[in-house]
């Protein structure tokens, strides 16, 4: 789905990122770790576009996106990408549900009432439904993050990019984002998570561990009970 060719970025005279390889298949759950500064969010940015590279390309479904102009780039990332940061980024004068169903709304592709339905049932398997018309500032903060997962969701999108989900949530909240990333990943949707946490990271498949603005190691991790105390053990070696 996305073959990233030895990109590079540099923010004046700095490397941020040097030559990075990957790629991304359909179904693939992609962690992403590394110490802080190392790049992480730079990577996920350079990705999808948001931040312009200095060297490189990038291939998605097959086109580079590293030569498109920045109207059709807004374009896949609305209809094709969905994003989700460590704050909800919601808009506050707008309810929870018109949150999650704007995407859809500026993607005009679809009838409102056909969007609203799909946010519902979103909203559902999220387990916060009956949030419809709060006000963002009156649910918690994991009730929040699943909200901006529907809204990341809501344009049927061919990948997740995530920049630590859960950075600001408390472990029970944490717990009920991963199991929501599982169901996701395991109905085929590709997510591509930036965290810091190994315990969001062993959910992933395979874990990319970023150093300097580089690839220090790739590995894929066996499922099941086993992958938590491997990956550990992986992660003390850096
Ligand atoms: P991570 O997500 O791994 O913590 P980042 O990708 O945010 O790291 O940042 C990587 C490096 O790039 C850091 O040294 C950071 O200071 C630098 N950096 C990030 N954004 C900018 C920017 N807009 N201007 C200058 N330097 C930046
Ligand atoms: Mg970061």
């Amino acid at each position: 789905m996305i073959t990233v060719e030895q990109i590079s970025k540099s923010f004046k005279d700095t490397p941020i990122l040097n030559n990075v390889s990957f790629e991304i298949n359909k179904g693939d759950f992609v962690g992403v770790m590394g110490p802080s500064g190392s790049g992480k969010s730079t990577l996920l940015y350079s990705i999808s576009q948001m931040d312009s590279i200095s060297g490189g390309r990038v291939l998605f479904e097959g086109r580079n996106l590293s030569e498109m102009k920045e109207k059709e780039l807004s374009d896949i990332r609305l209809r094709k990408m969905g994003f989700v940061f460590q704050n909800a980024q919601m808009l506050k004068n707008l309810s929870v549900l018109d949150n999650i169903i704007l995407p859809g709304l500026v993607a005009k592709k679809e009838p409102a009432v056909v969007i609203r339905r799909r946010a519902s049932n979103l909203m559902k398997k999220m387990g916060i439904e009956g949030l419809e018309a709060r006000d963002v500032r009156e649910v918690s903060g994991g009730q929040l993050q699943r909200a901006s997962i529907c809204r990341a969701m809501i344009n049927h999108p061919a990948i997740l990019f995530m920049d630590e989900p859960t950075g600001a949530l408390n472990s029970a909240a944490t717990d009920q984002i991963l199991a929501i990333l599982e169901d996701l990943n395991r109905e085929g949707m590709t997510i591509m998570i930036v965290t810091h946490e190994p315990r969001v990271a062993a959910r992933a498949k395979k874990v990319l561990y970023i150093q300097d603005g580089q690839i220090a190691a790739c590995r894929e991790f066996k499922t099941g009970a086993e992958k938590e105390r491997e990956l550990d053990e992986w992660l003390r070696g850096f």
